[in-house]
């Protein structure tokens, strides 16, 4: 994928992901369908397979611009 410029100061983005932490192990945060349900044991998978994100960052500013391909 090609880096589109910041869209706050139009400086180059750089591709990353996001990393958050589940049963004390990483793992990256990914987009669902729907609105969440939450249940005993925290948030329920929404309809559909969880899309993983990719996340460009702007090397000046750090703005922060998320995309979920699948
Ligand atoms: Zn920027």
């Amino acid at each position: 994928m090609r880096s589109n410029p910041c869209p706050k100061c139009q400086s180059t983005m750089t591709e990353g992901f996001v990393l958050t932490e589940r049963h004390g192990m990483l793992a990256l945060l990914s987009w669902s369908r729907g609105t969440p349900r939450k249940g005993w044991f925290g948030v329920r998978q929404g309809s559909g397979k969880p899309i993983e994100i990719s996340t460009w960052r702007c090397q000046r500013c750090g703005f922060l611009e998320n995309y979920a391909r699948d």
